[in-house]
């Protein structure tokens, strides 16, 4: 037998099972088939490769990724390729590629103009056949981000949906699924997530459970409302008879760390009920997220054009900073990862009590000010992890990895600021 590529001399996890034995073996390609595997001494191929000392597996799946506006930006994905990962799944935490109609449409022009995206589109169909042009390193699959659905019919208003609404966030959801999205994911700290009751949810995932797809959620809160929030999840799960996935699941902050037997106890007892649920999460105990992320969801109504206007006004900037964490630590663990202004450049990789100090401000005027000035687009990581709480999360047969990271590559427009390792190293 000839093929185009033989892997001889190493161990191959086939991951056909959990428990399966590593297997001493070489391997056949041809085309993009494995054609055979075993003691393959009298193959000859293309191109021959030595796996002794290495193992041989398939590729591996992101389960959450944020790459929708990366990989049209640079197809190769080369921080994901590196570490082995051949598939990604996108639209996570309620924020995908489409449906992108009126202010939703709007509010993600400065994203794609970040990465020198000049194409522009409605739909996951005409996304799709975007991607299919720009061509791919990894296999790409993504889920319908109520984000997305929520503000292409209602923008950001903070409100619950009328009728006419829900008739138009139900159309939206069946274009996305039928066009080939694989769920419904949301990112209820998100605006305008953020504005959605659980009975909005419960609608739409209904709607998702029909199609046979997936619910998917960024939680109301990892901190303070940590057990609520799962248990809405939960009760959306029930309620919609739909198959749940809890996104990145921690316990975020030093206080909460303690919630995590209650997390799993839930997330085990409706599992028992015949719920079918399962999680994500990154091997790091820092998050990261758009710094803005740290003020209260009233601020974000309306879009970015009324956020800045709340940030640039000073009554209501001490209005905001009431209801902002107070506690040193909390700040003095945040890095920022990204800016857009050269001026601010400076700053990426350092954390807030250094950045503070050399500017003589406080951490709340910081924030302010650096979010006016780069127009909102700042990335950061907070440092709010238990290490001890990842390794149990990470041991549950329920737990997939993700990196909750956007594909990004070496050079080129997305190798830009200081982003979290996740995008280059997540597998252990
Ligand atoms: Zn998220």
């Amino acid at each position: 037998m000839h093929c185009d590529y033989l892997i001889k001399n190493g161990t191959v996890i086939d991951g056909s099972a959990h428990d399966a034995e590593p297997l001493k073996a070489d391997l056949a390609v041809k085309g993009d088939r494995i054609t055979a595997v075993g003691n393959l001494s009298n193959v000859t191929a293309e191109k021959v490769l030595d796996a002794k000392g290495y193992f041989v597996c398939p590729g591996f799946i992101d389960t959450h990724a944020h790459s929708e506006f990366t990989l049209l930006a640079d197809g190769r994905a080369e921080g994901k390729i590196c570490q082995g990962v051949t598939t990604e799944i996108n639209g996570n935490c309620g924020l995908s590629a489409a449906p992108l109609y009126s202010q939703a449409f709007e509010q993600r022009q400065k994203d794609l103009e970040e990465f020198n995206i000049k194409e522009r589109w409605n739909n996951f169909s005409e996304y799709f056949a975007l991607l299919k042009k720009r061509g791919l390193a990894v296999n790409f699959m993504t889920l319908a981000g109520h984000g997305n659905i929520r503000a292409s019919v209602m923008g950001y208003a903070g409100r619950k949906p009328q009728k006419q609404d829900m008739k138009g966030m139900l159309e939206l959801l069946r274009d996305a699924i039928n066009s080939g999205a694989g769920g419904l994911s949301t990112g209820l700290i998100y605006p305008p997530g953020v504005y959605a009751e659980t009975e909005e949810i419960i609608e739409l995932a209904k709607e998702t459970a029909l199609h046979g797809c997936i619910y998917t959620s960024h939680m109301r809160s990892e901190g303070d409302m940590l057990l609520e929030a799962v248990e809405e999840a939960v009760r959306i799960g029930f309620e919609s008879k739909i198959r749940v996935h809890i996104s990145h699941l921690k316990t975020s902050g030093g206080k909460k760390w303690g919630k995590l037997t209650d997390v799993l106890k839930l997330i085990e007892e409706a599992g028992l009920k015949g719920l079918k649920i399962s999680c994500d999460r990154y091997p790091y105990t820092a998050g990261s997220t758009d710094l803005d992320a740290v003020l209260p969801a009233w601020v974000y109504e309306g879009g970015r054009g009324e956020e800045m206007e709340r940030l640039k006004n000073s009554e209501v900037r001490e209005k905001i900073k009431k209801e902002m964490p107070h506690s040193k630590d909390y700040y003095g663990n945040i890095t920022i990862a990204s800016v857009d202004s050269d001026k601010n450049k400076w700053m990426e990789g350092k954390r807030f009590s250094d950045i503070c100090g050399a500017l003589g401000k406080s951490s709340l005027e910081f924030i302010f000010e650096l979010l006016i000035e780069e127009d909102l687009r700042v990335g950061a990581i907070f440092f709010s992890m238990n290490e001890d709480n990842l390794k149990n999360i990470l041991k549950q047969p329920y737990t997939m990895i993700g990196s909750d990271s956007s594909a990004r590559c070496f050079n080129g427009v997305t190798a830009k600021g200081k982003p979290h390792p996740r995008g280059f190293f997540f597998f252990f």
